[in-house]
Protein backbone atom coordinates (compact mmCIF):
# COMPACT_ATOMS: atom_id res chain seq x y z
CA UNK A 1 0.00 0.00 0.00
CA UNK A 2 0.72 3.41 -0.70
CA UNK A 3 1.36 6.02 2.11
CA UNK A 4 -1.88 7.51 3.43
CA UNK A 5 -2.92 10.90 1.83
CA UNK A 6 -2.36 13.99 3.74
CA UNK A 7 -6.09 14.38 3.44
CA UNK A 8 -6.70 11.84 5.73
CA UNK A 9 -9.40 12.54 8.40
CA UNK A 10 -7.91 13.51 11.96
CA UNK A 11 -8.75 10.49 13.24
CA UNK A 12 -6.56 8.13 11.83
CA UNK A 13 -3.52 9.98 11.23
CA UNK A 14 -2.14 8.83 14.65
CA UNK A 15 -3.14 5.45 13.86
CA UNK A 16 0.27 3.52 12.14
CA UNK A 17 -0.63 1.46 9.36
CA UNK A 18 -0.87 -2.46 10.58
CA UNK A 19 2.48 -3.98 11.31
CA UNK A 20 1.47 -7.23 10.67
CA UNK A 21 0.84 -6.75 6.45
CA UNK A 22 3.88 -4.31 6.92
CA UNK A 23 5.92 -8.41 8.04
CA UNK A 24 3.84 -10.31 5.53
CA UNK A 25 4.67 -8.44 2.96
CA UNK A 26 8.09 -8.33 4.05
CA UNK A 27 8.09 -12.00 3.56
CA UNK A 28 6.81 -12.41 0.52
CA UNK A 29 9.21 -9.75 -1.23
CA UNK A 30 12.40 -11.88 0.51
CA UNK A 31 10.98 -15.18 0.08
CA UNK A 32 11.83 -15.46 4.27
CA UNK A 33 9.67 -17.81 6.37
CA UNK A 34 7.38 -15.91 7.93
CA UNK A 35 7.42 -16.81 11.29
CA UNK A 36 5.75 -13.03 12.07
CA UNK A 37 1.70 -13.24 11.00
CA UNK A 38 -0.54 -15.24 13.07
CA UNK A 39 -2.22 -17.78 10.44
CA UNK A 40 -2.17 -21.20 10.65
CA UNK A 41 -0.28 -23.25 7.36
CA UNK A 42 -2.72 -26.08 7.79
CA UNK A 43 -6.38 -25.69 7.04
CA UNK A 44 -9.11 -26.77 9.47
CA UNK A 45 -11.09 -30.04 9.11
CA UNK A 46 -12.22 -31.26 5.64
CA UNK A 47 -15.87 -31.39 6.30
CA UNK A 48 -16.22 -27.65 7.28
CA UNK A 49 -14.66 -26.72 3.91
CA UNK A 50 -17.50 -29.35 2.83
CA UNK A 51 -20.14 -27.46 4.17
CA UNK A 52 -18.74 -24.41 2.80
CA UNK A 53 -18.91 -25.96 -0.49
CA UNK A 54 -21.98 -27.41 -0.36
CA UNK A 55 -24.30 -24.26 1.11
CA UNK A 56 -22.19 -22.17 -1.67
CA UNK A 57 -23.89 -24.83 -4.41
CA UNK A 58 -27.03 -24.55 -2.70
CA UNK A 59 -27.06 -21.09 -3.21
CA UNK A 60 -26.57 -19.56 -0.09
CA UNK A 61 -25.05 -16.74 -1.89
CA UNK A 62 -26.85 -13.94 -1.18
CA UNK A 63 -26.58 -11.61 2.07
CA UNK A 64 -27.19 -13.39 5.18
CA UNK A 65 -29.62 -11.89 7.55
CA UNK A 66 -27.52 -8.77 9.07
CA UNK A 67 -27.00 -10.60 12.86
CA UNK A 68 -26.16 -13.80 11.22
CA UNK A 69 -27.67 -16.87 10.18
CA UNK A 70 -30.25 -18.51 12.85
CA UNK A 71 -28.19 -21.85 12.66
CA UNK A 72 -24.90 -20.28 13.78
CA UNK A 73 -26.49 -18.07 16.50
CA UNK A 74 -27.84 -21.29 17.02
CA UNK A 75 -24.57 -23.13 17.37
CA UNK A 76 -22.73 -20.14 19.26
CA UNK A 77 -25.57 -20.38 21.69
CA UNK A 78 -25.02 -23.73 22.12
CA UNK A 79 -20.94 -23.66 22.38
CA UNK A 80 -21.26 -21.08 25.13
CA UNK A 81 -23.23 -23.36 27.06
CA UNK A 82 -21.50 -26.37 26.54
CA UNK A 83 -17.78 -25.01 27.35
CA UNK A 84 -19.13 -22.10 30.16
CA UNK A 85 -22.35 -22.65 30.87
CA UNK A 86 -23.57 -19.58 29.80
CA UNK A 87 -27.38 -19.45 28.63
CA UNK A 88 -27.82 -17.28 25.63
CA UNK A 89 -31.02 -16.39 23.56
CA UNK A 90 -29.62 -17.11 19.91
CA UNK A 91 -32.42 -14.71 18.40
CA UNK A 92 -30.96 -11.52 20.74
CA UNK A 93 -27.50 -12.49 22.27
CA UNK A 94 -25.85 -12.68 19.23
CA UNK A 95 -24.28 -11.20 16.55
CA UNK A 96 -21.91 -12.78 14.08
CA UNK A 97 -19.02 -10.17 12.44
CA UNK A 98 -16.92 -10.05 9.55
CA UNK A 99 -14.18 -11.75 12.36
CA UNK A 100 -13.39 -11.05 15.42
CA UNK A 101 -11.91 -7.84 14.34
CA UNK A 102 -15.39 -6.43 13.21
CA UNK A 103 -17.00 -7.48 16.88
CA UNK A 104 -14.19 -5.14 18.33
CA UNK A 105 -14.98 -2.24 15.85
CA UNK A 106 -18.37 -2.06 15.92
CA UNK A 107 -18.44 -2.32 20.15
CA UNK A 108 -15.95 0.66 20.34
CA UNK A 109 -17.68 2.46 17.69
CA UNK A 110 -20.89 1.58 19.24
CA UNK A 111 -20.22 2.36 22.74
CA UNK A 112 -17.02 5.02 23.05
CA UNK A 113 -17.95 8.51 23.03
CA UNK A 114 -15.08 11.00 21.70
CA UNK A 115 -13.31 12.01 25.46
CA UNK A 116 -14.18 8.44 26.52
CA UNK A 117 -11.55 6.30 28.47
CA UNK A 118 -11.12 2.89 27.85
CA UNK A 119 -8.54 1.23 30.22
CA UNK A 120 -6.55 -1.48 27.97
CA UNK A 121 -3.83 -4.30 28.54
CA UNK A 122 -0.69 -2.91 26.69
CA UNK A 123 0.85 -5.04 24.62
CA UNK A 124 -2.43 -4.26 23.41
CA UNK A 125 -3.83 -6.07 19.62
CA UNK A 126 -3.09 -3.13 16.75
CA UNK A 127 -6.97 -3.33 16.30
CA UNK A 128 -7.50 -2.21 19.57
CA UNK A 129 -6.08 1.26 18.96
CA UNK A 130 -7.06 2.14 15.80
CA UNK A 131 -10.89 1.55 16.64
CA UNK A 132 -10.29 3.57 20.02
CA UNK A 133 -8.68 6.27 17.86
CA UNK A 134 -11.83 6.38 15.23
CA UNK A 135 -14.23 6.51 18.32
CA UNK A 136 -12.34 9.42 19.52
CA UNK A 137 -11.70 7.61 23.59
CA UNK A 138 -8.36 7.81 25.27
CA UNK A 139 -6.49 4.53 25.34
CA UNK A 140 -5.94 4.49 29.05
CA UNK A 141 -3.08 1.24 29.07
CA UNK A 142 -2.30 -0.97 31.93
CA UNK A 143 1.29 -2.94 31.23
CA UNK A 144 1.73 -6.31 31.42
CA UNK A 145 5.38 -6.86 32.23
CA UNK A 146 8.09 -9.73 31.21
CA UNK A 147 8.15 -12.37 32.71
CA UNK A 148 5.05 -13.27 33.92
CA UNK A 149 3.11 -10.64 32.01
CA UNK A 150 0.58 -10.80 35.04
CA UNK A 151 -1.73 -7.59 35.28
CA UNK A 152 -0.29 -5.44 38.07
CA UNK A 153 -3.05 -4.43 40.21
CA UNK A 154 -2.07 -1.13 41.76
CA UNK A 155 -1.32 -0.19 37.91
CA UNK A 156 -5.22 -1.63 36.92
CA UNK A 157 -6.39 0.21 40.55
CA UNK A 158 -5.04 3.28 39.45
CA UNK A 159 -6.39 3.26 35.82
CA UNK A 160 -9.82 2.91 36.13
CA UNK A 161 -12.01 5.78 37.50
CA UNK A 162 -14.97 7.37 36.90
CA UNK A 163 -13.74 8.65 33.68
CA UNK A 164 -13.64 4.95 32.25
CA UNK A 165 -16.23 4.10 29.62
CA UNK A 166 -14.70 0.81 29.14
CA UNK A 167 -12.21 -2.19 29.79
CA UNK A 168 -11.09 -3.56 26.90
CA UNK A 169 -9.49 -7.03 27.75
CA UNK A 170 -7.69 -9.94 25.71
CA UNK A 171 -7.55 -13.19 27.22
CA UNK A 172 -5.50 -15.71 26.46
CA UNK A 173 -3.64 -12.54 25.44
CA UNK A 174 -2.23 -11.28 22.06
CA UNK A 175 0.94 -11.57 22.37
CA UNK A 176 2.25 -12.15 25.51
CA UNK A 177 0.57 -15.66 25.95
CA UNK A 178 -0.53 -14.80 28.83
CA UNK A 179 -4.58 -16.45 30.27
CA UNK A 180 -5.82 -13.74 33.02
CA UNK A 181 -6.32 -15.95 36.23
CA UNK A 182 -9.45 -15.89 38.14
CA UNK A 183 -8.24 -13.78 40.90
CA UNK A 184 -6.94 -10.91 37.95
CA UNK A 185 -10.40 -11.16 36.22
CA UNK A 186 -11.93 -10.65 39.77
CA UNK A 187 -10.65 -7.63 40.08
CA UNK A 188 -11.11 -6.29 36.89
CA UNK A 189 -14.56 -7.40 37.66
CA UNK A 190 -14.68 -5.64 41.06
CA UNK A 191 -13.38 -2.26 39.46
CA UNK A 192 -16.13 -2.70 36.17
CA UNK A 193 -18.74 -3.06 39.23
CA UNK A 194 -17.39 -0.06 41.57
CA UNK A 195 -17.38 2.54 38.71
CA UNK A 196 -19.64 1.40 36.55
CA UNK A 197 -18.01 0.49 33.76
CA UNK A 198 -18.61 -1.81 30.70
CA UNK A 199 -16.30 -4.99 29.65
CA UNK A 200 -15.47 -5.78 26.16
CA UNK A 201 -13.38 -8.94 26.21
CA UNK A 202 -11.52 -10.71 23.31
CA UNK A 203 -11.61 -14.46 23.78
CA UNK A 204 -10.32 -15.45 20.03
CA UNK A 205 -7.96 -17.53 21.93
CA UNK A 206 -10.41 -19.53 24.37
CA UNK A 207 -9.37 -22.42 23.00
CA UNK A 208 -5.52 -22.57 22.64
CA UNK A 209 -4.12 -22.93 25.77
CA UNK A 210 -1.30 -25.14 27.12
CA UNK A 211 -0.70 -27.14 30.02
CA UNK A 212 -3.84 -27.45 31.11
CA UNK A 213 -4.35 -23.29 31.92
CA UNK A 214 -8.33 -22.77 32.86
CA UNK A 215 -9.75 -20.10 30.25
CA UNK A 216 -12.38 -18.19 32.91
CA UNK A 217 -15.35 -16.15 30.55
CA UNK A 218 -15.27 -12.27 32.94
CA UNK A 219 -19.21 -12.57 31.61
CA UNK A 220 -19.45 -15.70 33.84
CA UNK A 221 -18.16 -13.69 37.20
CA UNK A 222 -20.71 -11.97 39.57
CA UNK A 223 -21.80 -8.41 38.28
CA UNK A 224 -20.52 -8.68 35.09
CA UNK A 225 -22.94 -10.26 32.62
CA UNK A 226 -25.14 -6.96 32.17
CA UNK A 227 -22.32 -4.90 31.77
CA UNK A 228 -19.98 -7.63 29.08
CA UNK A 229 -19.34 -7.95 25.29
CA UNK A 230 -18.01 -10.92 24.63
CA UNK A 231 -15.75 -11.75 21.18
CA UNK A 232 -14.51 -14.80 19.48
CA UNK A 233 -14.00 -15.89 16.13
CA UNK A 234 -14.04 -19.17 14.11
CA UNK A 235 -10.71 -18.00 12.47
CA UNK A 236 -8.56 -19.23 15.50
CA UNK A 237 -10.69 -22.21 16.70
CA UNK A 238 -10.54 -23.83 13.99
CA UNK A 239 -7.88 -22.39 11.56
CA UNK A 240 -9.66 -20.65 9.11
CA UNK A 241 -8.63 -17.14 9.56
CA UNK A 242 -9.25 -15.82 6.16
CA UNK A 243 -12.81 -16.84 6.43
CA UNK A 244 -13.42 -13.86 9.37
CA UNK A 245 -16.71 -15.58 10.73
CA UNK A 246 -16.76 -14.06 14.48
CA UNK A 247 -19.33 -13.06 17.12
CA UNK A 248 -19.65 -10.81 19.96
CA UNK A 249 -22.39 -12.61 22.34
CA UNK A 250 -23.75 -10.76 25.86
CA UNK A 251 -26.77 -9.23 27.60
CA UNK A 252 -29.70 -8.02 24.44
CA UNK A 253 -28.98 -4.57 25.06
CA UNK A 254 -25.25 -4.43 24.52
CA UNK A 255 -25.40 -7.00 21.37
CA UNK A 256 -27.82 -4.93 20.03
CA UNK A 257 -25.90 -1.57 20.72
CA UNK A 258 -22.76 -3.43 19.00
CA UNK A 259 -25.29 -4.55 16.02
CA UNK A 260 -26.07 -0.80 15.63
CA UNK A 261 -22.73 -0.30 14.31
CA UNK A 262 -21.97 -3.35 12.68
CA UNK A 263 -25.09 -2.99 10.26
CA UNK A 264 -23.61 0.48 8.84
CA UNK A 265 -20.08 -1.44 8.37
CA UNK A 266 -20.60 -4.58 6.67
CA UNK A 267 -24.61 -5.16 7.27
CA UNK A 268 -24.01 -8.90 7.10
CA UNK A 269 -21.02 -11.29 6.34
CA UNK A 270 -19.79 -14.53 4.88
CA UNK A 271 -23.30 -15.78 3.82
CA UNK A 272 -22.14 -19.66 2.82
CA UNK A 273 -19.33 -19.80 5.42
CA UNK A 274 -21.67 -19.09 7.93
CA UNK A 275 -23.41 -22.40 8.19
CA UNK A 276 -20.27 -24.18 7.38
CA UNK A 277 -19.01 -22.46 11.03
CA UNK A 278 -22.50 -23.31 12.56
CA UNK A 279 -21.52 -27.12 11.29
CA UNK A 280 -17.50 -27.17 13.21
CA UNK A 281 -19.16 -25.61 16.06
CA UNK A 282 -21.77 -27.94 16.54
CA UNK A 283 -19.70 -31.27 15.50
CA UNK A 284 -15.77 -30.43 15.12
CA UNK A 285 -15.44 -29.81 18.67
CA UNK A 286 -12.51 -32.15 18.60
CA UNK A 287 -10.78 -30.70 16.20
CA UNK A 288 -9.61 -27.47 18.68
CA UNK A 289 -8.49 -29.96 21.90
CA UNK A 290 -5.80 -31.56 18.78
CA UNK A 291 -4.89 -28.42 17.33
CA UNK A 292 -3.89 -26.99 20.77
CA UNK A 293 -2.16 -30.27 21.97
CA UNK A 294 -0.14 -29.57 18.71
CA UNK A 295 0.01 -26.46 19.17
CA UNK A 296 1.80 -26.81 22.73
CA UNK A 297 4.28 -29.47 21.00
CA UNK A 298 5.03 -26.78 18.56
CA UNK A 299 5.33 -24.05 21.37
CA UNK A 300 8.23 -26.00 23.08
CA UNK A 301 9.53 -26.51 19.87
CA UNK A 302 10.35 -23.08 18.57
CA UNK A 303 10.83 -22.12 22.67
CA UNK A 304 13.50 -24.60 22.70
CA UNK A 305 15.00 -23.20 19.62
CA UNK A 306 14.82 -19.81 20.36
CA UNK A 307 16.29 -20.59 23.95
CA UNK A 308 19.73 -21.85 22.57
CA UNK A 309 20.19 -18.57 20.59
CA UNK A 310 21.05 -15.64 22.35
CA UNK A 311 17.37 -14.28 23.75
CA UNK A 312 15.53 -13.73 26.71
CA UNK A 313 12.57 -16.40 25.83
CA UNK A 314 9.14 -15.84 27.75
CA UNK A 315 7.48 -19.23 26.93
CA UNK A 316 3.19 -18.50 26.77
CA UNK A 317 0.67 -20.45 28.56
CA UNK A 318 -1.70 -19.96 25.44
CA UNK A 319 -2.11 -18.35 21.78
CA UNK A 320 -0.07 -19.01 18.53
CA UNK A 321 2.95 -16.35 20.19
CA UNK A 322 6.09 -16.69 21.94
CA UNK A 323 7.94 -13.19 22.68
CA UNK A 324 11.62 -12.64 22.74
CA UNK A 325 13.79 -9.66 24.30
CA UNK A 326 16.70 -9.57 21.54
CA UNK A 327 18.46 -6.17 23.73
CA UNK A 328 21.34 -8.79 23.35
CA UNK A 329 21.99 -8.74 19.91
CA UNK A 330 22.82 -4.72 20.04
CA UNK A 331 20.56 -3.38 17.79
CA UNK A 332 18.47 0.07 18.97
CA UNK A 333 15.09 -1.35 18.40
CA UNK A 334 13.29 -4.56 17.99
CA UNK A 335 12.10 -3.21 14.64
CA UNK A 336 15.89 -2.44 12.98
CA UNK A 337 16.46 -6.23 14.35
CA UNK A 338 12.84 -7.29 12.94
CA UNK A 339 14.04 -5.60 9.10
CA UNK A 340 17.64 -7.11 9.16
CA UNK A 341 15.98 -10.63 10.24
CA UNK A 342 15.38 -11.44 6.43
CA UNK A 343 18.20 -11.03 4.77
CA UNK A 344 20.58 -12.03 8.16
CA UNK A 345 18.34 -15.56 8.39
CA UNK A 346 15.57 -15.53 5.62
CA UNK A 347 13.24 -15.56 8.67
CA UNK A 348 10.32 -12.80 9.47
CA UNK A 349 9.11 -12.17 13.24
CA UNK A 350 6.88 -9.26 14.46
CA UNK A 351 8.53 -6.07 16.32
CA UNK A 352 6.06 -6.16 19.53
CA UNK A 353 7.09 -2.15 19.73
CA UNK A 354 4.05 -1.65 17.58
CA UNK A 355 1.95 -3.11 20.23
CA UNK A 356 3.35 -0.47 23.26
CA UNK A 357 2.56 2.87 24.25
CA UNK A 358 5.28 2.33 26.48
CA UNK A 359 8.33 1.89 24.26
CA UNK A 360 10.77 1.33 27.64
CA UNK A 361 8.64 -2.16 27.80
CA UNK A 362 8.29 -2.87 24.00
CA UNK A 363 10.98 -1.10 22.28
CA UNK A 364 13.27 -4.38 22.07
CA UNK A 365 10.64 -7.13 22.11
CA UNK A 366 10.67 -9.27 19.31
CA UNK A 367 7.26 -12.10 18.66
CA UNK A 368 7.17 -15.45 17.17
CA UNK A 369 4.38 -17.43 15.48
CA UNK A 370 4.51 -21.01 16.28
CA UNK A 371 1.45 -21.85 14.44
CA UNK A 372 2.67 -23.39 11.44
CA UNK A 373 4.13 -27.03 10.46
CA UNK A 374 6.72 -28.57 12.48
CA UNK A 375 9.41 -28.72 9.23
CA UNK A 376 9.27 -24.83 8.90
CA UNK A 377 9.46 -23.89 13.15
CA UNK A 378 12.74 -26.85 12.64
CA UNK A 379 14.23 -24.96 9.34
CA UNK A 380 13.70 -21.63 11.55
CA UNK A 381 15.72 -22.53 14.24
CA UNK A 382 18.33 -23.92 11.57
CA UNK A 383 18.31 -20.92 9.69
CA UNK A 384 18.71 -18.74 13.02
CA UNK A 385 21.07 -20.38 14.47
CA UNK A 386 23.41 -20.50 11.63
CA UNK A 387 23.10 -16.39 10.99
CA UNK A 388 25.16 -14.25 12.68
CA UNK A 389 22.36 -11.92 14.51
CA UNK A 390 24.49 -9.64 16.29
CA UNK A 391 23.96 -6.00 14.84
N1 LIG B 1 -8.08 -10.32 18.45
C1 LIG B 1 -6.88 -10.89 18.61
C2 LIG B 1 -6.25 -10.86 19.96
C3 LIG B 1 -6.23 -11.47 17.53
O1 LIG B 1 -5.03 -12.02 17.68
C4 LIG B 1 -6.87 -11.46 16.28
C5 LIG B 1 -6.17 -12.06 15.09
N2 LIG B 1 -6.89 -13.10 14.66
C6 LIG B 1 -8.12 -10.88 16.16
C7 LIG B 1 -8.70 -10.31 17.27
C8 LIG B 1 -8.84 -10.82 14.86
O2 LIG B 1 -9.64 -11.92 14.66
P1 LIG B 1 -10.35 -12.18 13.27
O3 LIG B 1 -9.33 -12.70 12.33
O4 LIG B 1 -11.43 -13.15 13.59
O5 LIG B 1 -10.90 -10.87 12.80
N1 LIG C 1 -4.12 -11.90 14.68
C1 LIG C 1 -3.02 -12.10 13.80
C2 LIG C 1 -1.71 -11.81 14.54
O1 LIG C 1 -1.73 -11.30 15.64
C3 LIG C 1 -3.03 -11.24 12.57
C4 LIG C 1 -4.31 -10.71 12.07
C5 LIG C 1 -4.07 -9.57 11.15
O2 LIG C 1 -3.15 -9.61 10.36
N2 LIG C 1 -4.82 -8.53 11.30
O3 LIG C 1 -0.69 -12.09 13.98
Amino acid sequence: MATPSPRTARRLQNVPPTIFAEMSALAVRTGALNLGQGFPDVDGPPAVVEAAVEALRAGRNQYAPGPGVPELRAAVAAHQARHYGIDLDPDTQVVVTAGATEAIAAALLALVDPGDEVVVLEPFYDSYVACIEMAGGVRRPVTLRAPGFRIDLDELRAAVTDRTKLILLNSPHNPTGAVLTRDELTEVARLAVEHDTLVVTDEVYEHLRYDGREHVPICTLPGMWDRTVSISSAGKTFSFTGWKVGWATGPADLVATVYSAKQWLTFSNAAPLQPAIAHALDQEAGFYDLLAKDLQAKRDLLCDGLSRLDLDVFVPEATYFVSTDVRRYGYPDAKAFCLALPERAGVVAIPSQAFYDDQDEGRHMVRWAFCKEAAVIEEGIRRLTSADLHA
